[in-house]
């Protein structure tokens, strides 16, 4: 579904992620851990063509979407995106916020995508709060809703970069209950995370970064028990 080949970002003279490959298939789940300045936000932010990228190719079902000619509004879309905080459009509603883009981008009708997102705030238990705005819901609730928002584009992929990190240590487990249901119903993602027990739950690969490079990947079981390169090892020893 995703593959990243031979990426290359630099700012300034500093290189921030070298020669970076990574493939993801439809179902999988894929956390990118690693210390604070690894690289792993600039990668997802490459991914979702934030970045402009020194080198190297980004392919999203078969198309090289690194490619200066494309819609980049269009392929963005086509990935929802949840970052650390602030990720509503606070003069919006959360009904509103939930039907933005579908109906701006992709043009569905505004009942239609309203539909949809009631749906989906009803599964995910913010009904009653489609009306609100993001002011009025806990950080917990805003995230939640972030994350509807972000799959009512019916995207492909999701991209969450440290979604709990920002939110009271009580607030985390509600998050963190949708991104595991979403897993189970074989969302496609790629998430940063210093939750390392939530990782090795859901997640079908995980990644270790490095100073800009994937330095071992491979299943959960591995690569948080039995790493084989010692920088993983000293990372794992600090952060479990
Ligand atoms: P964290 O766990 O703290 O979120 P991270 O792995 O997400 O860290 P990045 O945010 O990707 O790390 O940062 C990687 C490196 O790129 C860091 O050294 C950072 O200082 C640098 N960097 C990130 N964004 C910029 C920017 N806009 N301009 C210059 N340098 C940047
Ligand atoms: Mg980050």
């Amino acid at each position: 579904l995703l593959e990243v080949r031979g990426l290359r970002k630099t700012y300034g003279p500093r290189l921030v992620l070298d020669d970076v490959d990574l493939s993801v298939g439809a179902g999988d789940v894929v956390c990118l851990i690693g210390s604070s300045g690894s690289g792993k936000s600039t990668l997802l932010r490459c991914v979702n063509l934030l970045e402009d990228i020194d080198d190297g190719r980004i392919l999203l079902e078969g198309r090289e979407i690194s490619d200066p000619l494309v819609d980049q509004r269009e392929v963005r879309s086509r990935m929802g995106t949840v970052f650390q905080a602030y990720n509503l459009f606070p003069h919006l509603t959360v009904l509103d916020n939930c039907t933005l883009a579908p109906r701006r981008v992709h043009g569905v009708p505004r009942r239609e995508a309203e539909a949809r997102a009631r749906a989906l705030l009803e599964e995910f238990g913010l009904a009653e709060h489609a009306g609100q705005h993001p002011d009025r819901l806990s950080g917990g609730q805003q995230q939640r809703a972030a994350l509807v928002r972000a799959l009512c584009t019916e995207p492909s992929l999701l991209l969450l970069d440290e979604i709990t990190a920002a939110l009271d240590p009580e607030l985390v487990g509600e998050v963190l209950a949708i991104v595991r249901r979403l897993a189970e119903q074989g969302t496609t993602m790629v998430l940063a995370t210093h939750e390392m027990s939530f990782a090795r739950e859901v997640a079908t690969t995980v990644c270790f970064l490095h100073q800009g490079r994937i330095l071992e990947q491979g299943p959960p079981e591995q690569i948080l028990t039995a790493p084989r390169e010692e920088r993983t090892r000293q990372f794992l020893r600090r952060v479990l």
